[in-house]
């Protein structure tokens, strides 16, 4: 089974009107990186206008979170319909820092992916333990009640992204021996959930990946792509990093 990568940039509340031309940089490059779908999250603001730029590219462009329903009375949220309409193909949900700061739970994860699933986009689910909890040890069990709970029993429409808490933004990343770890126990736990289908599903890796480390990182058995932060603002490093499936 050979699955097509994915370089992801989450640019989370980063970006104005001006920041088109790092997309346009990024679209200008991803004909030399043939081996590998490039994706740009923007803001919920940019996105229409960084679809439109990108329509007639390789470059996707997705959400950085969605809300279950598809439309109603709830202030300052966003369907997964809405940002299909602006032109958006996949949305992340589940990121740490909605989970953090959003009280989002397993439960509400879930409901988000399937709305993505029921609008037609490819949902990113994101899963990662704290720092604590793997000092404990139990990295992979948190790991693993976030993927029972997290996702939804539609086989298709989804990719995972393993994103250690206590690797975003830090700067800190686990060995490739533990994200070879994670990553096959996370196939394990979907080959238990949905079959053969299992070995189609993306697993991405985030967390503080950058031009110097990602060799590594993406090099490792069942990585099948990143998710990236700080380091997908500047197209430079972020086609850096995407070049690694040159
Ligand atoms: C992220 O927030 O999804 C992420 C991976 O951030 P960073 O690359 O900055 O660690």
């Amino acid at each position: 089974m050979t699955r097509r990568p994915l370089v992801a940039g989450n640019w989370k509340m980063n970006g104005l009107m001006g920041s088109i031309g790092e997309l346009k940089a990024i679209i200008a490059g991803a004909p030399a990186i043939p081996g590998a779908d490039l994706m740009v999250c923007p803001p919920a603001t940019l996105v229409a206008s960084f679809a439109a730029a990108a329509r007639g590219s390789t470059v996707l462009i997705g959400g950085q979170d969605c809300h279950a329903l598809a439309s109603g009375a709830y202030t300052g949220d966003i369907s997964a319909e809405m940002l299909k309409d602006a032109g958006a193909s996949a949305v992340i949900v589940g990121h740490s820092e909605r989970r953090q700061y959003h009280a989002e739970t397993d439960a509400a994860v879930r409901a988000k992916a399937l709305a993505a699933q029921r609008a037609g986009i490819v949902a990113i689910v994101c899963v990662g333990e704290s720092r604590a909890e793997r000092e404990a040890g139990r990295a992979l069990d948190v790991v693993g009640a976030q993927l029972e709970g997290s996702l939804s029993d539609d086989s298709t429409g989804f990719m995972i992204a393993y994103e250690p808490v206590w690797a975003i933004g830090t700067g800190l990343t686990p060995t490739p021996d533990d994200v070879a770890q994670m990553h096959r126990a996370i196939r394990q736990a979907l080959g238990l959930r949905f079959g053969h289908l299992a070995e189609a599903t993306r697993i991405l890796y985030g967390g503080s990946v950058n031009p110097n480390n990602c060799s590594a990182l993406l090099a490792v058995e069942n990585v099948d792509g990143a998710l990236i932060g700080g380091a997908s603002l500047k197209a430079a490093d972020f086609l850096a990093i995407a070049s690694m499936y040159r």
